[in-house]
């Protein structure tokens, strides 16, 4: 379908660079223009060959907003069909916006091309998926605060946080002030970065490395400069791509340390959303085969098998074995040493092993069922303090079962207060009150949270009854029927409130 030209002012992406990577609207626009007005330094000027001989062609480096804007102004009022030019696509950081402002003012027609963004020919030329399954499914565009501040809460420490993959423009200038923060923010030094200069021009140029070496990289390289693209995240890292759940920042392949040391190992990392050391046991030999393929998507995992088994084809290293007959005598032991039980056998012999054992709420490890073929993960015990509930959605994940969650906040789909807390590491300080502050949530009672704001935004901020406050005066009975607060020694009042710290 060919589209007639109207006569609007056009703002197009002239795309990142390669004159060939220029949209077929674009070109039609320059074939048709009389004035162009491209960013001179980041458009290249290979494209503009394509415009008429009577073309006026103006670099925009050279002149302020309200010239342009005259320049745009004139040519209309003439007749004459205007063209504007911006790097990549105009909507990321093209400053299309004030100039629309003044066209809107003065009554002028507009309308906007895209074009092919230089944060996409940056990830071509990485050969890169920027949203590979299990790693990353977001992409953060944005930059580091230079003479245009970012607004708060956007600073590139507060985004890290999230360990998406980040696209950062405008920010080569300080290449190491950029990694600390993202380091600070929360990646790991080891994190992929990677720069692209100049993506899809002939002069282009990649340099990869990790947070931590990538400054280094580029000064001995010494390809930096405005026009670089600064890409990071684990995506970057193929082998931890493309195979969903199983390559997670938090997972490693196969066993590699020997049983006893992981045991010991005290770092709780991530496994999927689950915190902290796994303890797996399995009595038959499908069972056996169902827990390696869970133990092989775990750092700390540790499988519990019964002797006969020892010379099987089960992997020993990552094994113990305990004699038969003294399966109890062996989760007396591992009970409280891990975090997470996941036994891979039928639910009654489960519920009559940890009877004895069973304390409380708060202390309780997360306990998950699994029928020996993975088909179910059922959450047993302590789904939220103790993470079951998450636990089984990750063994289910794994095993391509059903993950089987039976409580109510979970079922409504509310994130329980003491199921948030166990997530942001936080303690509850009365577990009394879990059940009353749950339960005025699944009834949609109006509850105060006295909590970190980006905490609250990220939990509840589509919920209506649910309110951030910001100080403890604001916890007035008029206008709540309860409160959460986080580190705040709240004298009794006459509402429930749930307590927490961190
Ligand atoms: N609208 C543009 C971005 C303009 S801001 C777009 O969509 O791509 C200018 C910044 O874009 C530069 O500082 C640099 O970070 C990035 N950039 C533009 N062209 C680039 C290219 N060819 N290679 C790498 N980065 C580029």
């Amino acid at each position: 379908m060919v589209r007639k030209i109207k006569n609007n002012v056009i703002f197009a992406g002239a795309g990142p660079g390669a004159p060939d990577l220029i949209t077929l609207r674009c070109l039609k626009a320059i074939q048709h223009a009389d004035l162009i007005v491209y960013a001179g330094s980041l458009v290249n000027p290979e494209i503009l060959k394509h415009a008429k001989s009577s073309c006026k062609i103006v670099d925009s480096a050279t002149i302020s907003l309200l010239e342009i804007v005259k320049l745009m102004k004139d040519a209309f009022f003439q007749g004459k069909k205007v063209l504007r030019l911006h790097t990549g696509d105009p909507a990321i950081y093209g400053a299309i916006a004030e100039q629309m402002t003044e066209l809107d003012k003065l009554k002028i027609p507009y309308e906007v091309i895209p074009g092919v963004s230089s944060v996409f020919a940056s990830a071509a030329a990485l050969k890169t998926e920027l949203t590979a399954p299990g790693v990353s499914q977001t992409v953060i565009l944005t930059r580091q605060s230079g003479r245009t501040p970012v607004p708060h809460g956007q600073e590139i420490a507060n985004l890290a946080k999230h360990g998406a993959t980040m696209a950062i423009f405008l920010s080569s200038g300080d290449v190491k002030s950029l990694t600390g923060e993202l380091i600070r923010g929360g990646y790991s030094p080891e994190t992929p970065a990677s720069v692209v200069y100049r993506a899809s021009w002939k002069e282009e140029k990649i340099t990869r490395g990790t947070l931590a070496d990538i400054d280094d990289k580029l000064e001995a390289s010494g390809f930096i400069g405005r026009q670089a693209m600064i890409i990071v995240g684990d995506v970057l890292d193929r082998k931890k791509g493309g195979k969903s759940l199983l390559y997670d920042a938090g997972f490693t392949h196969g066993y590699r340390k020997a049983a006893e040391e992981r045991i010991g190992e005290s770092e709780n990392r991530r496994i999927g959303d689950f915190k902290g050391k796994i303890a797996v046991y399995a009595i038959t030999a499908e069972g056996l085969s169902t827990a390696q393929k869970l133990l092989s998507c775990m750092k700390h995992g540790l499988l519990f098998a019964p002797e006969r088994f020892k010379n099987s084809s089960v992997k020993n290293s990552g094994t113990e074995f305990f004699k038969e007959g003294e399966f109890d005598e062996a989760l007396r032991r591992t009970w409280s040493k891990f975090d997470g039980h996941i036994f891979l056998m039928a639910t009654g012999i489960v519920v009559r092993k940890i009877s004895k054992l069973v304390g409380s709420k708060t202390t309780d490890p997360a306990v998950v069922v699994c029928d020996q073929r993975g088909n179910y993960a059922i959450s047993l015990l302590s789904g939220h303090i103790g993470g079951a509930n998450r636990l089984a959605k990750f063994a289910a994940e794994v095993l391509g079962g059903q993950a089987v969650v039976t409580t109510a906040t979970d079922v409504q789909n509310l994130m329980a207060f003491d199921e948030m807390a166990s997530i942001e590491g936080w303690k509850v300080a009365n577990p009394e009150m879990i059940k009353v502050l749950n339960s005025m949530l699944l009834e949609g009672k109006k509850i105060g949270l006295l909590i970190p704001k980006d905490i609250f935004k990220k939990y509840y901020s589509s919920k209506k009854n649910l309110s951030h406050i910001s100080k403890a005066t604001g916890l007035k009975t008029s206008r709540f029927h309860g409160a959460v607060v986080l580190n705040m020694n709240i004298k009794s009042t006459s509402m429930p409130v749930l307590k927490l710290s961190s």
